[in-house]
């Protein structure tokens, strides 16, 4: 059993970025490592997540979470190893999902705790295909975007985490076509090779609605938005009347200092009678016994793929944000602190 350190390394925001965040917006810096309280566990870090969402948290801004505090730790998904425990139902040894990372060591309320298995699923995959993101593409695709059988499926930031899964689910579900977008050719190459998408462009190759168009001759039904901007623009060109779009993430726009330029065709919303609807994962909690049954399922089958891009090192996880926020990754992006 590792013993309990005196003091563990934590990243904390040293100041706002204005557009893009610099590596100087943060800090890496040593705190003790408390003794848990009654109720509570100390847990050593193995893997933690870095998500789009915390580069919001990085603006002064009320929003659906709060911002971070200046000086204070970074928090995020993170998966670790109970070494100390006061609490009924988890032990020492046992493995959670907890909400503290950008840490070492984090003590908290067992009850902000989730015990995961350790042999059903490699650990990091609960950031990953199994947690945050995946039900994320799970619910947005199935309940918000109310997906059936026979829909053309186009998703933007298509290999990353939430988009990957996304593409995967709908050509389990029987999607007529599924299409894709990133930002490099071997992702691309990827999409239609691992992930089994029947077309797939690199947005950085030309303009979204004129590969779109290519890609999706008879339209689309469901339009599940990472990206925003130009993206949500051309989908709405191409989508059929009637047609469903998750509105789930914009993050051609987190760093932008300008309001964007597109889409300048909302108006199409009323002669098609789309129905655009914005997401937040957590609303959609009392699907994760399913999704977990499911998704759980189809990787156990080989029928959904998933890839991840490891980053060794908390003294890393900066420069992991930043990556994953530029396109470094394909799937989902973790740091792995363990050793
Ligand atoms: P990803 O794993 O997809 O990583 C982010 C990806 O975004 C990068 O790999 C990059 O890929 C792409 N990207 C970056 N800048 C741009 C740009 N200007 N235009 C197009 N693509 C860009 O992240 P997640 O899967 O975790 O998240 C995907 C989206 O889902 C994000 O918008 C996120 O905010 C949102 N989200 C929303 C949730 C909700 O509850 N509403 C919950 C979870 C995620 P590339 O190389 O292709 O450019």
């Amino acid at each position: 059993m590792p013993e309990t350190p005196a003091v563990g390394r934590e990243w904390h925001l040293a100041a706002r970025p204005k557009g893009w965040p610099k590596p100087e917006d943060f800090a890496l810096r040593e705190a003790p490592v408390a003794e848990p309280g009654p109720g509570q566990i100390l847990v050593r870090n193995l893997f933690m997540s870095v998500d789009p969402y915390m580069r919001g948290r990085m603006d002064d801004r009320p929003s659906y979470v709060p911002p971070f505090q200046l000086d204070r730790p970074l928090d995020g998904g993170a998966v670790g190893e109970v070494i100390a425990s006061r609490a009924d139902g988890i032990a020492v040894g046992d493995h959670v999902l907890h909400g503290l990372g950008w840490r070492e060591y984090a003590v908290l309320d067992a009850k902000h705790a989730t015990v995961v298995d350790a042999d059903a699923a490699p650990l990091s995959a609960y950031l990953g295909v199994l947690g945050m993101p995946g039900l994320t593409a799970y619910a947005g695709l199935l309940e918000v975007a109310s997906f059936k059988e026979g829909d053309a499926v186009f998703v933007s930031g298509a290999a990353g985490a939430v988009g990957s899964q996304v593409g995967q689910i709908a050509r389990l579900k029987g999607a007529s076509r599924v299409i894709g977008s990133a930002g490099s050719d071997d992702k691309v190459r990827a999409l239609v090779e691992e992930y089994g998408f029947d077309a797939a462009f690199n947005y950085k190759n030309g303009p979204v609605a004129e590969q779109l168009k290519a890609a999706a001759p008879d339209g689309i039904d469901v339009y599940f938005d990472n990206v925003g901007g130009e993206h949500l623009e051309a989908a709405l060109e191409r989508l059929k009347p009637h047609g469903r779009v998750t509105v789930c993430g914009m993050i051609s726009m987190y760093n932008a200092t300008e309001p964007p330029a597109a889409p300048r065709n909302l108006g199409l919303v009323i002669g098609k009678r789309l129905r655009l609807q914005g997401m937040i994962v957590t609303d959609h909690a009392a699907l994760q016994p399913q999704f977990h049954a499911e998704v759980g399922g189809w990787i156990r089958e080989g029928k959904l793929h998933y890839s991840e891009t490891v980053v060794k090192g908390v003294d890393n996880a900066v420069d992991a944000f930043l990556g994953m926020l530029r396109g470094a990754n394909t799937g989902k992006m973790v740091v792995a602190l363990g050793d």
